[in-house]
């Protein structure tokens, strides 16, 4: 009998991932807290939350629990004309916890769907009003997701080459990073004119740009330039969402509020595939009409799943305890003071942090790209020291469940401490 990986091998392919080169895949076969099993006996630290998806732990007996009463009670119900105490719950504690402007909750499956959405929301409310707006704007090195038009908004980068004439015209801002502040506001008069649809932005960190991270009062900034001229502000948290920068929403550290939201990642706590978009009342109601044809014709096969929302609704009990945000509170001192240490070394440079969130970059006179082979390097030594991170490119971070102990990190850092040692 082959073993897994083998059998693998023989019928799948992974996602980012050069298949004729790769590694055998590890097979893990549980999780717990912050820890994999793998198959083999070995433990391996999950400080990248399982692609920024985890915030309680792996397996939490809370949301399994919650998870498997709903299996037994309702798996699935179509979310046209019907509607189901889940998805109406959930929605009403996320709106209780996003900005107040926020006021309608629609589903889908994942971060690009959210993505999807927003943006067939925000051309479709310039449609509707009979004003059409076709321009969007976007950050350099931005990712919005993976389907086709996630991938316009995003950065054009050699993950997207083989699909540029498919992609849609937006047009880029450069991140506002520490220095660059004033440029980027004066191009920012520039291109927010009136045929500017919508502003698209990962609000504070940039996650698969690079952990790209710039400050609350530019991006205030930014959403007052695009607004004076109308234009929808569209809050990509995917990634930021629920309690990763340290407040609940990264929107929670700016003054002026996005038209609508994308959230998903950490809204199961990681349990499960969900996506939420949400928007203002304005948005809402520029598609109500006796006109069928402002309707928003969209919507998947397991929208609103009430396995998925479950999930989602036993993570917020978690996200709201005290005790958690304790935790998040803990880990960003835990970063704070490893920062200063990061920084005495000769080959970490650009050391940042907001919150939860952890990165630098390793510098070590080779050329920097996803592809270097640095990259590599770093991977394999932490993973065969147990800790799983996945540098991108010559950016390494840091992205732990909110439950990660004193020790685990404490062990983490050393690993990474070793990893420098070994390259200076
Ligand atoms: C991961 C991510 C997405 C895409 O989400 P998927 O669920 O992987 O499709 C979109 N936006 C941001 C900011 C992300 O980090």
């Amino acid at each position: 009998m082959p073993n897994l990986s083998e059998r693998d091998k023989a019928v799948i392919w992974h996602p980012f991932t050069q298949m004729q080169t790769a590694l055998p895949p590890t097979p893990i076969v549980r999780g717990s807290g912050s820890i994999l099993y793998g198959a083999d006996g070995r433990e391996y630290l999950d400080m990248i939350a399982s692609w920024w998806v985890n915030l309680h732990g792996h397996a939490h007996p809370h949301i399994a629990q919650r998870v498997s009463e709903q299996l037994q009670r309702l798996e699935h119900v179509i979310f046209a004309d019907f509607t189901h105490e889940p998805a109406v719950e959930l929605a009403e504690r996320v709106l209780a916890i996003l900005p107040q402007n926020q006021s309608k909750v629609f589903y889908s499956d994942n971060g690009s769907t959210a993505v999807e959405v927003a943006l067939k929301m925000a051309f479709q409310y310039w449609h509707n009003l009979g004003r059409p707006r076709y321009k969007v704007v976007a950050l350099d090195n931005a990712y919005h997701g993976d389907t086709f038009g996630a991938m316009a908004v995003g950065g054009r980068s050699a993950f997207t080459a083989p699909f540029f004439p498919f992609l849609f015209d937006v047009e880029y801002l450069p991140a506002p990073v520490a220095g660059q502040e004033e440029a980027v506001l004066q191009q920012a008069k520039q291109l927010f004119t009136d045929e500017v649809a919508a502003f698209i932005v990962e609000p504070l960190v940039q996650g698969s740009g690079g952990m790209i991270m710039y400050e609350p009062a530019v991006l205030n900034e930014l959403y007052a330039l695009a607004r004076q001229n109308g234009t929808l502000i569209i809050a990509d948290e995917v990634m930021t969402g629920f309690g990763r920068t340290g407040k609940r929403f990264a929107s929670d550290y700016v003054p002026e509020k996005p038209d609508l939201m994308c959230l998903s990642k950490g809204l199961t706590g990681g349990t499960m595939a969900l996506g939420v978009t949400t928007c203002t009342q304005a948005i809402y109601d520029a598609f109500l009409s006796s006109d069928k044809s402002k309707t928003l014709f969209h919507g998947h096969s397991f929208t609103a799943n009430p396995v998925a929302c479950t999930a989602a609704l036993a993570s917020m009990d978690l996200l709201l305890l005290d005790e958690t945000q304790a935790s998040i509170e803990r880990i960003a001192a835990h970063h704070a003071a490893f920062s200063q240490r990061l920084r005495t070394y000769s080959t970490v440079a650009n050391v940042r942090q907001r919150g939860t969130l952890l990165a630098f970059d390793l510098q070590v006179g080779e050329q920097t790209s996803y592809f270097n082979s640095i990259r590599d390097r770093a991977y394999h030594f932490l993973l065969e020291r147990g800790v799983l991170m996945r540098p991108l490119g010559n950016v390494l971070y840091l992205m732990p469940p909110y439950c990660t102990t004193d020790e685990q990190l404490a062990y983490t850092y050393a690993q990474i401490e070793a990893l420098l040692t070994s390259l200076s």
